[in-house]
């Protein structure tokens, strides 16, 4: 037992709480200890080897599985009002909590969200609908609605999004504006970082071959998004503030992320799970269902993106989940021009670093803390109230067994869409229980919560997180 663990029974007071759950492997910010957490009131109350726990109305034992805070997926398009046969706050978050999730970041999709009436009406729809708790991006940005980011923070919506590239493309002075914004109030501004020159010059080169899907990622080149990378970092060098890199995907802009957090910039990054496992050449044998932008790259960009997640310069995982009806991608398969952009997964974050990273080697369990919970939850604005096993954190923790080996089927997905990109996978590493705020809403292929469970949570300014 470590001395922090005792003093940090010591400052409870002792008596029942309301839920224990012990014999487990904990993932704490100090390292792994065996031992249990106490709950009461949707809160950790305490943290203690299973001898130093109190009694409690319910007690779990985990029979030595781990037990970590529920992950965050900062990136996921679940509710769009005009969009509702892809996803939804119920389906989207079920699917999440399926995942270990228990804190999501909605993005726009297609509507706007840039109005203070916007944002109170997705807190309604959010409150009434997900199982666990979320916050959401404004967004897209434009010259229009620069002016509404100090409002909108003020509201607790701290991240907006914005593009270099169609279909939602805007131009430097606006990225440049948004920045001096976020610089000035506490905000963050993230960026789908392609160039629009290069994507439409290189389209051109794949006439007469765009009936194979892999013409869908050899039209959209590394250069694309190095780039755009680039020259957000030139901006974000003269504006200060913070710059999140969405979904990065090549070696080339790793490095340049890399360059500018040596010469002091906050800028960071997420990766998605879909380029972690799959490649540009898996393109022809999966279809339509494996379009998404930036596209899936090349083998060595893929390692690249293990070993940036090791060593710390991609800061989390996050899922850009955004499926589609499947009809939407059987439109591409003569032409992939015509196939939806955009794959579930917001369930798969968590297996994918289990089966991929952790029980290959590539990831240690103290990275996957940080990747899937605590940078997120500190980058952010969430921490330490999400993403972190702390007394008087949020009671939001999964169990995880690691030694589970598990068919990934269409079946077992929460996803509207009915399909999955890694169906008939065979994965090691399940989640097997997921809590919000104390309460069990996912137990073995189960969802056991409720829609209206989840609550809105205010964005704050969010630190880097340190020493990574
Ligand atoms: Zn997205």
């Amino acid at each position: 037992m470590s001395s922090t663990l005792t003093s940090e029974f010591r400052k409870q007071t002792r008596g029942s709480v309301d839920l224990v759950v012990k014999n487990a492997r904990l993932l704490l910010e100090s390292g792994a200890t065996r031992g249990g957490i106490g709950v009461s009131n949707g809160r950790i109350v305490v943290i203690a080897s299973d001898e130093h726990l109190p009694d409690a109305s319910e007690v779990i034992d985990v029979d030595g599985k781990i037990l970590m805070p529920g992950l965050i997926d900062a990136h996921a398009h679940i509710h769009d009002p005009t969009m509702l046969d892809h996803e939804d706050f119920t389906t989207g978050s079920m699917a999440a909590a399926a995942g270990g999730i228990t804190t999501i970041i909605d993005m726009p999709l297609t509507n706007q969200v840039d109005s203070i009436k916007d944002v109170e009406e997705k807190i309604s729809q959010g409150e009434s609908m997900s199982v666990i708790d979320f916050t959401f991006y404004a967004g897209m940005m434009n010259s229009q609605n620069v002016g509404m980011i100090h409002a909108l923070i003020e509201k607790g919506i701290g991240a907006f999004k914005t593009f270099t590239c169609e279909p939602y493309e805007t131009n430097k002075g606006v990225i440049a504006k948004c920045l001096s914004e976020v610089s000035e109030y506490g905000g963050h501004l993230t960026v789908h970082a392609e160039d629009q020159g290069i994507l439409d010059e290189f389209a051109k080169e794949m006439d007469g071959d765009w009936d194979a899907p892999i013409s869908h990622s050899l039209a959209r080149p590394n250069i694309a998004e190095d780039l755009a990378v680039r020259s957000c970092i030139d901006i974000v060098e003269q504006t200060g503030g913070h710059l999140h890199i969405a979904h990065v995907t090549t070696r080339e802009a790793i490095l340049e992320i890399e360059k500018a957090r040596l010469r002091g910039n906050m800028v960071t990054t997420e990766v998605c799970p879909q380029h972690l496992v799959f490649f540009r050449d898996d393109m022809n044998r999966l279809g339509p269902k494996s379009k998404l932008n930036p596209p899936l790259r090349a083998k060595e960009d893929r390692a690249a993106l293990w070993s940036a997640l090791l060593r710390g310069s991609i800061d989390m995982v996050a899922s850009d989940h955004a499926p589609c009806p499947i009809e939407k991608k059987e439109a591409g398969l003569g032409d992939i021009r015509e196939a939806w952009s955009g794959v579930d997964g917001t369930q798969m974050i968590l297996r994918v670093l289990l089966s991929e990273g952790i029980n290959r080697g590539r990831l240690s369990l103290s990275r996957l803390l940080r990747v899937g919970s605590r940078n997120a939850a500190r980058i952010f604005g969430l921490y330490p109230k999400k993403g972190v096993l702390r007394v008087d954190s949020d009671a939001d923790f999964v169990i995880i067994d690691q030694t589970k080996e598990e068919k990934i089927t269409t079946d077992m997905m929460f996803s509207k869409c009915g399909w999955t990109l890694y169906d008939g996978m065979t994965m090691k590493g399940v989640p097997v229980m997921t809590f919000s705020r104390g309460l069990k809403v996912y137990n073995e292929g189960q969802i056991t919560g409720k829609p209206g469970h989840g609550r809105f949570q205010a964005m704050g300014s969010g630190n880097r997180p340190d020493g990574e």
